[in-house]
Protein backbone atom coordinates (compact mmCIF):
# COMPACT_ATOMS: atom_id res chain seq x y z
CA UNK A 1 0.00 0.00 0.00
CA UNK A 2 2.67 2.42 0.94
CA UNK A 3 4.77 1.42 -2.19
CA UNK A 4 1.23 2.84 -4.43
CA UNK A 5 0.93 5.74 -2.27
CA UNK A 6 5.01 6.42 -3.00
CA UNK A 7 4.64 5.93 -6.70
CA UNK A 8 1.62 8.16 -6.71
CA UNK A 9 3.27 10.73 -4.96
CA UNK A 10 6.38 10.34 -7.78
CA UNK A 11 3.70 11.03 -10.53
CA UNK A 12 2.32 13.55 -9.63
CA UNK A 13 5.51 15.65 -8.76
CA UNK A 14 6.69 14.37 -11.89
CA UNK A 15 3.37 15.31 -13.73
CA UNK A 16 3.63 18.59 -11.29
CA UNK A 17 6.84 19.79 -13.35
CA UNK A 18 6.27 19.10 -17.05
CA UNK A 19 3.25 20.84 -16.56
CA UNK A 20 5.62 23.46 -15.74
CA UNK A 21 8.02 23.26 -18.14
CA UNK A 22 5.12 22.87 -21.01
CA UNK A 23 3.05 25.58 -19.39
CA UNK A 24 5.66 27.85 -17.44
CA UNK A 25 3.66 29.87 -14.60
CA UNK A 26 2.78 33.44 -15.42
CA UNK A 27 2.18 36.70 -13.19
CA UNK A 28 -1.80 36.89 -12.89
CA UNK A 29 -1.91 40.34 -13.66
CA UNK A 30 0.76 41.15 -16.39
CA UNK A 31 0.84 37.59 -17.65
CA UNK A 32 5.14 37.92 -17.76
CA UNK A 33 6.94 34.73 -17.15
CA UNK A 34 7.50 33.76 -13.83
CA UNK A 35 10.24 30.89 -14.23
CA UNK A 36 13.14 33.16 -13.73
CA UNK A 37 14.67 31.91 -10.10
CA UNK A 38 14.31 34.32 -8.37
CA UNK A 39 10.59 34.30 -9.06
CA UNK A 40 9.78 30.50 -8.98
CA UNK A 41 11.18 27.79 -7.50
CA UNK A 42 11.16 24.91 -10.02
CA UNK A 43 11.78 22.56 -7.23
CA UNK A 44 8.37 23.38 -5.18
CA UNK A 45 6.25 22.95 -8.31
CA UNK A 46 2.82 22.77 -6.49
CA UNK A 47 3.32 26.54 -6.35
CA UNK A 48 1.99 26.21 -9.72
CA UNK A 49 -1.83 25.78 -8.15
CA UNK A 50 -2.16 29.37 -6.69
CA UNK A 51 -2.26 32.34 -8.56
CA UNK A 52 1.27 34.69 -8.27
CA UNK A 53 2.14 38.21 -9.08
CA UNK A 54 5.37 39.13 -10.05
CA UNK A 55 8.34 41.07 -8.59
CA UNK A 56 7.50 43.95 -10.81
CA UNK A 57 3.83 43.61 -9.95
CA UNK A 58 4.24 43.15 -6.20
CA UNK A 59 6.36 45.97 -5.95
CA UNK A 60 3.36 48.10 -7.70
CA UNK A 61 0.87 47.24 -5.00
CA UNK A 62 0.50 49.74 -1.61
CA UNK A 63 2.13 48.83 1.30
CA UNK A 64 -0.75 46.56 3.00
CA UNK A 65 -1.99 48.66 6.48
CA UNK A 66 -3.86 47.11 9.26
CA UNK A 67 -5.38 50.62 10.21
CA UNK A 68 -8.78 50.41 8.74
CA UNK A 69 -11.95 52.51 9.33
CA UNK A 70 -13.99 50.29 10.87
CA UNK A 71 -17.15 52.16 9.42
CA UNK A 72 -16.80 51.46 5.91
CA UNK A 73 -13.21 49.68 5.51
CA UNK A 74 -10.91 52.56 3.96
CA UNK A 75 -6.99 52.23 5.00
CA UNK A 76 -5.68 55.13 6.81
CA UNK A 77 -2.52 56.41 8.20
CA UNK A 78 -1.25 54.48 11.50
CA UNK A 79 -2.52 57.21 14.23
CA UNK A 80 -5.58 57.87 13.29
CA UNK A 81 -8.54 56.18 15.41
CA UNK A 82 -10.00 53.74 13.86
CA UNK A 83 -13.84 53.96 15.74
CA UNK A 84 -14.72 57.30 14.48
CA UNK A 85 -15.52 57.07 10.93
CA UNK A 86 -12.81 58.66 8.59
CA UNK A 87 -12.87 61.28 5.82
CA UNK A 88 -14.83 59.16 3.40
CA UNK A 89 -17.66 58.25 5.80
CA UNK A 90 -18.27 60.86 8.19
CA UNK A 91 -21.27 61.71 6.70
CA UNK A 92 -23.16 58.15 5.84
CA UNK A 93 -25.39 55.88 7.30
CA UNK A 94 -25.05 52.34 6.81
CA UNK A 95 -27.61 49.15 7.33
CA UNK A 96 -24.16 47.31 7.41
CA UNK A 97 -22.35 47.39 10.99
CA UNK A 98 -18.10 47.51 9.93
CA UNK A 99 -16.27 46.92 6.67
CA UNK A 100 -12.87 45.84 5.40
CA UNK A 101 -10.55 46.80 2.49
CA UNK A 102 -7.00 45.71 0.82
CA UNK A 103 -6.36 48.76 0.08
CA UNK A 104 -7.89 52.16 -1.71
CA UNK A 105 -9.31 52.00 -5.02
CA UNK A 106 -5.92 54.13 -6.61
CA UNK A 107 -3.42 54.20 -8.72
CA UNK A 108 -1.87 50.50 -10.02
CA UNK A 109 -4.42 48.76 -7.53
CA UNK A 110 -7.66 50.70 -9.49
CA UNK A 111 -6.30 48.99 -12.63
CA UNK A 112 -5.83 45.79 -11.05
CA UNK A 113 -9.42 45.64 -9.93
CA UNK A 114 -10.35 46.52 -13.33
CA UNK A 115 -8.47 43.51 -14.50
CA UNK A 116 -10.18 41.10 -12.29
CA UNK A 117 -13.64 42.14 -13.81
CA UNK A 118 -12.31 40.79 -17.24
CA UNK A 119 -12.19 36.97 -18.05
CA UNK A 120 -8.96 36.35 -17.89
CA UNK A 121 -8.69 38.40 -14.16
CA UNK A 122 -10.41 35.43 -11.75
CA UNK A 123 -7.07 34.50 -11.33
CA UNK A 124 -5.56 37.65 -9.53
CA UNK A 125 -9.29 38.28 -8.22
CA UNK A 126 -8.11 34.78 -6.58
CA UNK A 127 -4.35 35.92 -5.94
CA UNK A 128 -6.16 39.36 -4.08
CA UNK A 129 -8.03 37.78 -2.00
CA UNK A 130 -5.41 35.63 -0.34
CA UNK A 131 -3.89 39.02 0.48
CA UNK A 132 -6.97 40.37 2.15
CA UNK A 133 -7.18 36.74 4.15
CA UNK A 134 -3.75 37.29 5.28
CA UNK A 135 -3.98 40.51 6.59
CA UNK A 136 -7.47 40.53 7.71
CA UNK A 137 -8.25 37.05 8.67
CA UNK A 138 -8.47 38.02 12.72
CA UNK A 139 -11.23 40.80 12.20
CA UNK A 140 -12.60 38.62 9.65
CA UNK A 141 -12.90 35.60 11.91
CA UNK A 142 -14.13 38.07 15.12
CA UNK A 143 -17.06 38.79 13.28
CA UNK A 144 -18.30 35.42 13.36
CA UNK A 145 -20.37 34.91 10.35
CA UNK A 146 -22.70 32.41 9.46
CA UNK A 147 -22.50 32.62 5.68
CA UNK A 148 -21.31 34.67 2.81
CA UNK A 149 -22.89 36.43 0.29
CA UNK A 150 -22.05 38.72 -2.56
CA UNK A 151 -23.75 41.79 -3.88
CA UNK A 152 -25.80 40.43 -7.16
CA UNK A 153 -25.66 41.10 -10.61
CA UNK A 154 -28.66 41.77 -12.32
CA UNK A 155 -29.06 38.89 -14.48
CA UNK A 156 -28.97 40.40 -18.02
CA UNK A 157 -26.18 41.99 -17.21
CA UNK A 158 -24.70 38.04 -16.25
CA UNK A 159 -25.55 37.00 -20.25
CA UNK A 160 -22.81 39.33 -21.42
CA UNK A 161 -20.72 39.65 -18.77
CA UNK A 162 -18.94 36.24 -17.39
CA UNK A 163 -16.69 37.49 -14.43
CA UNK A 164 -18.18 38.50 -11.32
CA UNK A 165 -15.39 39.29 -8.90
CA UNK A 166 -17.83 39.92 -5.92
CA UNK A 167 -18.98 35.97 -6.47
CA UNK A 168 -15.08 34.35 -6.62
CA UNK A 169 -14.27 36.69 -3.09
CA UNK A 170 -17.23 35.37 -1.58
CA UNK A 171 -16.58 31.95 -2.76
CA UNK A 172 -12.44 31.90 -1.45
CA UNK A 173 -13.28 33.87 1.84
CA UNK A 174 -16.18 31.09 2.75
CA UNK A 175 -13.49 28.35 2.14
CA UNK A 176 -11.10 30.07 4.25
CA UNK A 177 -13.78 30.84 7.26
CA UNK A 178 -15.14 27.53 7.15
CA UNK A 179 -18.94 28.73 6.75
CA UNK A 180 -21.19 28.39 3.55
CA UNK A 181 -21.31 30.47 0.66
CA UNK A 182 -24.68 31.29 -0.25
CA UNK A 183 -24.56 31.25 -3.44
CA UNK A 184 -26.84 33.99 -5.17
CA UNK A 185 -28.90 34.52 -1.98
CA UNK A 186 -29.74 37.41 -3.06
CA UNK A 187 -31.05 38.86 -6.42
CA UNK A 188 -31.42 42.14 -8.09
CA UNK A 189 -34.66 42.88 -9.12
CA UNK A 190 -35.02 45.58 -11.79
CA UNK A 191 -32.18 46.83 -14.35
CA UNK A 192 -31.09 50.50 -13.11
CA UNK A 193 -28.48 52.63 -14.74
CA UNK A 194 -24.68 51.22 -13.19
CA UNK A 195 -23.73 52.80 -9.86
CA UNK A 196 -20.34 54.34 -11.17
CA UNK A 197 -21.96 56.60 -13.97
CA UNK A 198 -23.97 58.89 -11.37
CA UNK A 199 -23.46 61.30 -9.46
CA UNK A 200 -22.91 60.30 -5.50
CA UNK A 201 -26.04 62.04 -4.37
CA UNK A 202 -27.81 59.96 -7.06
CA UNK A 203 -26.94 56.80 -6.05
CA UNK A 204 -28.76 55.95 -2.83
CA UNK A 205 -32.09 56.78 -4.81
CA UNK A 206 -30.54 54.53 -7.58
CA UNK A 207 -30.74 51.04 -6.14
CA UNK A 208 -33.69 51.83 -3.52
CA UNK A 209 -35.78 48.76 -2.63
CA UNK A 210 -33.85 46.94 -6.32
CA UNK A 211 -32.62 43.58 -4.25
CA UNK A 212 -34.72 40.66 -3.05
CA UNK A 213 -33.35 37.88 -0.79
CA UNK A 214 -33.63 34.48 -2.23
CA UNK A 215 -35.87 32.70 0.79
CA UNK A 216 -34.36 29.33 0.30
CA UNK A 217 -31.84 30.15 2.22
CA UNK A 218 -32.71 30.90 6.35
CA UNK A 219 -31.44 34.35 7.19
CA UNK A 220 -33.60 34.72 10.67
CA UNK A 221 -30.69 35.46 13.41
CA UNK A 222 -28.02 34.89 11.29
CA UNK A 223 -24.64 37.03 10.98
CA UNK A 224 -23.40 37.88 7.09
CA UNK A 225 -20.96 38.58 5.57
CA UNK A 226 -21.42 40.73 2.30
CA UNK A 227 -19.01 40.84 -0.10
CA UNK A 228 -18.40 43.07 -3.10
CA UNK A 229 -15.22 43.72 -5.22
CA UNK A 230 -15.28 47.95 -4.96
CA UNK A 231 -17.40 50.04 -2.03
CA UNK A 232 -17.06 53.35 -3.14
CA UNK A 233 -20.61 55.36 -1.52
CA UNK A 234 -21.44 51.81 0.23
CA UNK A 235 -24.99 52.94 -0.81
CA UNK A 236 -25.10 49.60 -2.94
CA UNK A 237 -23.96 47.51 0.01
CA UNK A 238 -26.01 49.22 2.74
CA UNK A 239 -28.76 48.27 0.91
CA UNK A 240 -27.93 44.79 0.02
CA UNK A 241 -27.43 44.50 4.03
CA UNK A 242 -30.68 46.43 4.41
CA UNK A 243 -32.52 43.54 2.75
CA UNK A 244 -30.61 40.84 4.29
CA UNK A 245 -31.42 42.24 7.89
CA UNK A 246 -35.48 42.36 6.25
CA UNK A 247 -35.44 38.94 5.79
CA UNK A 248 -34.60 38.58 9.28
CA UNK A 249 -30.19 38.46 9.25
CA UNK A 250 -29.17 40.35 12.83
CA UNK A 251 -25.95 41.64 11.75
CA UNK A 252 -23.86 42.30 8.40
CA UNK A 253 -20.56 42.70 7.55
CA UNK A 254 -18.82 43.92 4.46
CA UNK A 255 -15.99 43.02 3.02
CA UNK A 256 -14.39 43.99 -0.64
CA UNK A 257 -10.97 44.19 -2.40
CA UNK A 258 -11.23 48.00 -2.70
CA UNK A 259 -12.55 50.95 -0.75
CA UNK A 260 -13.09 53.77 -3.70
CA UNK A 261 -12.61 57.05 -2.32
CA UNK A 262 -14.88 58.68 -4.96
CA UNK A 263 -11.74 60.69 -6.72
ZN1 LIG B 1 3.30 41.02 -13.20
ZN1 LIG C 1 -14.68 55.45 6.99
Amino acid sequence: MKIAESLLHHCHEVGSQCVDFLFPPQCCFCQQSLNGPAEFDIASARKITQPQLCKDCTSNLPAITNNHCLKCGATQGPHIPADEGCVYCQSSRFSFSGAISLHLYEGNFRKMCQFCKQDSGQRLTGYLTEQLWKSEQSRLKSWQCDAVVHVPMFWARRLVRHVHPAETIANCLAKNLRVPFWHRALKQIRRVPHQANLAPSKRRKNVLDIYQANHFHHFKEKTILLIDDILTTGTTASECAKTLKKAGAKQVHVAVLARGTGR
